[in-house]
């Protein structure tokens, strides 16, 4: 779904402006409105991707990494989302159309959408966002976690009613009549849009509570602390992030409990840089180990390993351990680790060493020769992003 071209998913041309695609995003979003399409996967993918599409599309800088690059010059969760539920999109575009008046009526429905389609008693309760800081072993291997999260839990005395046990029940409430929503209508420049929204006055439940319960004092829910077990994948990246169904917080008076949403961060490693699925390592070795060959350790996501140093290694060497890198989160395969070599130039010796080094000099193999001085095209090529 998000390897379709965003221009063909809004239905605008490469060189299209800002308002263009503004108004062609809310055209398939009128279109495809969950409002207006209840219980219709086809619309809510279409939906989703209309979405994603105008995400990239109207900020500058990604679309003109998704011009050059395509889909691989973004970066999924940074740059687009592949949205996992509607809530994600209205609390990503309700603010940007606040200033048209258009997206407020609709978007500003998304609690009472959800209401409305599923039945359920009382407000939704609100998506929880938490950061997981991981490290590149655990990103390696994907890793399971008990995080402990503060949420507002359906309150066990009354199951969520909100309601004593055992007391006389509920009244019907007067503002909505029992259904629980009121019905407002508004004009725009589209028409007429019927939005349905919740009762205030009973907070959409249709019922007023005869007597609260005790513990939660009619709200239906109580603040405690949860563990939920989440399991991460192998090959996430920092700005990933992972839905958790139902372990937000509770909604009010039975009202369906909100997501938890978990957003990966990366832990800053002692050793190793992350290119993509690639680590970098920078080895240093010492002048002899270089002339002569060794075997070095050295550290990997998996554990140490031993290395071999061939003869006459130069500076600047990359010795590439295969699959020893991050897996693709989404396909089989994996990363390298690159080895960087350098070779260590000692700044502060003894006289002894010195005397060593003295005699080394003098020794006619250790000097370079007139052929190492000529001009290597290789080298031009990989010094010229420093020099120009
Ligand atoms: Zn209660």
């Amino acid at each position: 779904m998000s390897k379709k071209d965003y221009y063909e998913v809004l239905g605008v041309s490469k060189s299209a402006g800002i308002d263009e695609i503004k108004a062609n995003y809310r055209k398939l979003a009128m279109k495809y409105h969950p409002d207006r399409n209840p219980d219709d996967n086809e619309a809510e993918d279409n939906f989703k991707l209309a979405s994603e599409a105008y995400e990239v599309l109207s900020d500058q800088d990604k679309r003109s990494r998704y011009d050059r690059y395509g889909h691989d010059g973004l970066r999924m969760g940074q740059d687009y989302h592949g949205f996992s539920n509607f809530d994600d999109i209205f609390s990503a575009f309700g603010d940007i159309f606040s200033g048209s008046g258009i997206f407020d009526e609709f978007f500003g429905g998304s609690r009472g959408r959800r209401q409305s389609s599923r039945r359920s008693m009382g407000e939704r309760g609100s998506d929880l966002k938490i950061q997981l800081p991981m490290t590149l072993e655990e990103i390696a291997t994907g890793v399971e976690k008990n995080l402990k999260v503060k949420r507002w839990m359906p309150c066990e005395t009354c199951s969520g009613s909100g309601a004593k046990k055992g007391s006389a029940g509920y009244n019907t409430c007067n503002t909505c009549g029992g259904s629980g929503q009121l019905r407002q209508v508004q004009r725009s420049v589209f028409g007429q849009i019927v939005n349905i929204v919740s009762c205030s006055t009973c907070n959409g439940t249709g019922k007023i509570i005869k007597e609260p319960c005790e513990v939660c004092h009619g709200d239906g829910r109580t603040q405690g602390e949860d563990t939920i077990k989440v399991t991460i994948p192998a090959g996430v990246e920092g700005g990933n992030y992972l839905p958790v169904r139902d372990k937000g917080n509770a909604g009010r008076h039975g009202g369906e409990t909100g997501d938890l949403i978990v957003i990966i961060t990366e832990k800053e490693h002692p050793y190793f840089i992350r290119q993509n699925n690639d680590v970098i390592y920078h080895l240093t070795i010492s002048f002899p180990s270089a002339v002569l060959g060794d075997e070095v350790e050295v550290p990997t996501l998996f554990g140490p390993e031993k290395i071999k140093i061939a003869a006459g290694t130069q500076p600047g060497t990359v010795i590439r351990l295969k699959e020893k890198g991050i897996p693709n989160l989404n396909s089989h395969g994996k990363g390298n680790q690159l080895v960087y070599v350098n070779v260590y130039v000692p700044t502060n010796l003894g006289t002894k060493d010195k005397a060593i080094v003295k005699e080394l000099a003098g020794s006619e193999g250790i000097n370079p020769k007139k052929k190492h001085q000529s001009k290597d095209k290789d080298f031009f090529e990989k010094v010229k992003d420093v020099f120009f």
